[in-house]
């Protein structure tokens, strides 16, 4: 049924017959929140070992965990993770609980200290810019902002950021300083980006000497299915080009074991390591090693991830499918938007017709259902089609998230349905 192939008539008929369904859902006062992307309860609760072991060993890798040192982070945990995301254990730092704390501090570093000793530190230039794949992660943008760094948006494609216009972004101009990237099941669209599009990334010819490309890997072992994308070495490739020192690799386990939590990791060429360690020394005498080692001893090793993995998986899998379903079974056929159908991640991106997705938010809020603020994937806000909405289905029960797209649907239908009319 496509409303625009549809008679005055008839439109009145079916905006009167959703405005009624939609009054029986407000009358109810729902109160159901999905605007973040958090585990549910039913998720943490995989965890809990994390919470009753006892470690009775203190004496590991020749340190006493109770006393300071070890500043790159634990040797057991280091080679853990580092099998994890296939670098070398002198490539990879473990800091505190928080990866965009880790990603926050490097971008402050690079705004005060130059690059390289030929180069000015961002801060003395009077402009400077990142390029941002959108949609994307509004965090990522929060940052950006606070630091006075302008955002330019690059449009995505199904295998990541449209790279003919990053190159051409960056060729000519001296302030545009770095690139901020979800490489895999990106939020939200749940884009895996293609062994092209990093190919093309790390081998971008760029105006600026001190240009970075920043690859927060924060979904890299979140796949929804057995069978899953698969994100190329993305520091191997680098370490291929003729630039290998510009890539920055983040990753954490917020989404694998207790958000805020757990343990977050700095990768990059053993050069950029060092430079690193010598900054860090200056900020913190070491991270939390006790947590650390509770990391290593629950995993035990990178197969042991795997495994965890898959059992968020069995709890994520259903909740993204239903969303789908909703999707398709009250959607489909109309026109009215399209979304996507990831393969891991803690998202589904959705687009409206443009100039729906505020008014459709307001509806869903009015009805008691809260969705990220639409506008909010976008830098500063805005989202020049108005057409995006995030949709986090991992914290809500099955109910909940039922009811939640179902009013999502009806809303979806009714603020089109207004905009036809006009
Ligand atoms: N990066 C991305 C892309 C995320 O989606 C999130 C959380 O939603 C984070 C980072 C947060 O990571 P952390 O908890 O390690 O700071």
């Amino acid at each position: 049924m496509k409303y625009l192939n549809m008679k005055n008539e008839e439109l009145n008929m079916e905006y009167n017959k959703l405005l009624d369904e939609y009054e029986l859902y407000r009358e109810k006062k729902l109160n159901i929140d999905m605007s973040r992307g958090k585990p549910s309860k039913e998720q943490l609760e995989l965890s809990n070992d994390i919470l009753n072991m006892k470690i009775t060993d203190v004496e590991i890798d020749g340190f006493d965990i109770r006393n300071y040192g070890c500043l790159n982070g634990l040797p057991s945990a280091r080679r853990l993770f580092a099998d994890v995301f296939k670098v070398d254990e002198s490539e990879i730092i473990i800091g505190g609980n928080s990866s965009l704390n880790l990603l926050h501090d490097l971008l402050m570093h690079f705004m005060l200290f130059p690059l390289a000793s030929s180069c000015k530190p961002w801060c003395k230039y009077s402009e400077i810019k990142f390029l941002c794949p959108v949609p994307g992660y509004d965090r990522h943008f929060a940052i950006l902002e606070k630091l006075g760094i302008k955002m330019v948006n690059v449009g995505m494609t199904r295998e990541g950021p449209d790279m003919d216009q990053v190159e051409n972004l960056v060729k000519k101009d001296n302030s545009v300083k770095g690139i901020i990237c979800v490489p895999k099941y990106s939020n939200p669209t749940g884009i895996t980006y293609s062994n092209d599009v990093i190919n093309r990334l790390v081998n971008l010819k760029t105006k600026a000497r001190d240009f970075v490309i920043i690859f927060d890997n924060a979904y890299s072992e979140h796949h929804l299915y057995g069978v899953h994308d698969t994100l190329v070495n993305c520091l191997d490739e680098s370490k291929k080009s003729k630039y290998e020192n510009r890539v920055y690799i983040f990753s954490s386990t917020s989404k694998m074991t207790f958000p805020g939590s757990g343990i977050a990791f700095i990768m990059s060429t053993e050069k950029n390591i060092e430079r690193m360690k010598k900054w860090l020394s200056v900020e913190t005498i070491g991270f939390d090693k006790v947590n650390q080692l509770r990391h290593a001893l629950f995993f035990k090793n990178a197969n042991g991830v795997v495994e965890h993995m898959k059992k968020h998986a069995e709890i994520l899998r259903p909740k993204f499918k239903i969303v789908d379903q909703i999707l398709t079974e009250r959607l489909s056929g109309y026109d009215l938007a399209s979304w996507s159908k990831p393969y891991g991640g803690y998202f589904i991106s959705l687009d409206t017709l443009d100039g729906c997705a505020k008014k459709v938010i307001e509806m869903c809020k009015e009805a008691g259902i809260t969705f990220t603020k639409a506008g909010t994937t976008f830098p500063y806000g805005l989202d020049p089609r108005d057409s995006n909405i995030r949709i986090a289905p991992s914290y809500l029960s099955m109910e909940e998230l039922k009811t939640a797209i179902e009013i999502l649907c009806l809303a979806i239908k009714i603020v089109s349905l207004e905009n036809i009319r006009r």
